[in-house]
């Protein structure tokens, strides 16, 4: 795929999603088309719409799309809770070796509880608990008296996050990251964690300053003072829990975006569900999937677009006062939409 021709169509794969998914992503879509971004989409189903159409929450077809693309803008996809089939996110993350969560917490709107939040999650995507290696051991005629569940860490993979942060952070003009950890009591799952991303940080002890914290502590703190934090780094539980306090930071959940990165795709989502209480009413926030779309305009080489894109956003929101409901407004999901496709166009 090249992205280096600016003008140049840039195939994508769509997947809408569950729950409030097709109302954002039609959102996302007019708005896309109106900044006239160059994405050329191939639309697959998965999640409980999968499982509807296919009989799968990860179609073959969405697999084979994103495999030919590289590049997927994605609704948020239900899962079944305590049972039922495996995440369908959890599996695009292991199918494309997605090692990479970015969430990018900025305020858009002043007055909120913090001002001025401006700090980035990198959690590891593929590894610790999220492994899935769990089991029930039963005792007597109760088959789940005994519930296990282990982690895995690999030195390369610790590595390979901690070297994807460093980066990140030159490249994005960051100054400092917070290795976050649990390594006074998971001494091995996350003392490996800490100690590479630390050696991988004196290599970059002349641009990038390095701390660490313990989760708990990191929690905390990010209440009581977020300032001190710049990016954050830290394993697949822990950066999954931060990043919700840390969207919670900025408002709410219907205003963060997220990036899953591998080496050889990138799928560009909401941190939010599929939001099954509101679906289908019309009220839900398209700004995540909208901010997640200008994620990817600039992963795409489309820096200009990104920039229309995120300014069309702050006049809307601060200088035209449409909002939608979870932000105190009274805007529908279309009328937001309508008013920031008069600003981008
Ligand atoms: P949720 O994020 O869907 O909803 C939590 C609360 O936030 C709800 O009250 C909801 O109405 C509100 N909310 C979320 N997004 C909003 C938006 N854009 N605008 C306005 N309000 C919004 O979390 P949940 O209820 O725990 O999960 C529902 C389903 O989504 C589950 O099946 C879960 O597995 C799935 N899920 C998917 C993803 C993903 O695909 N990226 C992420 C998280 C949860």
């Amino acid at each position: 795929m090249n992205h280096s021709e600016p003008f140049a169509k840039i195939p994508a794969t769509l997947i809408e999603g569950d729950g409030i998914g097709p109302e954002i992503m039609d959102a996302a879509v007019r708005i896309l088309e109106a900044l006239g971004a160059p994405f050329e989409w191939h639309s697959c189903k998965a999640g409980m719409a999968g499982v509807k159409e296919c009989g799968d929450p990860l179609p073959p077809a969405a697999i084979e799309s994103i495999r030919k693309t590289g590049l997927a803008l994605k609704g948020p996809l239900e899962t079944p809770v305590g049972g039922g089939y495996r995440s369908s996110n959890v599996r695009l993350r292991e199918e494309f070796h997605l090692y990479a969560n970015v969430r990018p917490a900025l305020t858009l709107m002043p007055g909120g509880r913090y001002e001025n939040i401006d700090l980035v999650t990198i959690r590891e995507n593929v590894e610790g608990m999220y492994v899935g290696f769990e089991h029930y051991i039963p005792i007597g005629d109760d088959e789940h008296a005994v519930a296990i569940g282990s982690g895995v860490n690999t030195r390369a993979g610790c590595r390979r996050i901690a070297n994807f942060a460093y980066e990140y952070a030159v490249n994005n003009g960051r100054k400092k990251i917070t290795i976050v950890h649990k390594a006074n009591i998971l001494k091995a799952l996350t003392g490996l964690f800490l100690e590479t991303a630390k050696e991988v940080g004196r290599s970059y002890e002349d641009r990038i300053k390095t701390e660490d914290r313990i989760v708990d502590a990191c929690a905390m703190q990010l209440v009581l003072n977020p300032w001190q934090f710049d990016v954050i780094v830290t394993t697949n539980l822990f950066g999954d829990i931060l990043s919700d306090e840390i969207a919670g930071l900025v408002e709410r959940l219907g205003m963060a975006p997220g990036t899953n990165i591998g080496d050889g795709a990138a799928i560009f989502e909401t941190v939010h569900g599929s939001a099954p209480d509101i679906a289908g009413k019309g009220i839900a926030n398209p700004l995540a999937l909208i901010l997640a779309s200008a994620m990817m305009l600039s992963h795409a080489g489309r820096h200009d677009l990104a920039g229309r894109l995120r300014t069309a956003i702050h006049e809307t929101l601060n200088t035209d006062s449409i909002r939608t409901k979870d932000l105190g407004g009274s805007a529908s999901t279309r009328q937001f939409a309508d008013a920031l496709i008069r600003r981008v166009s």
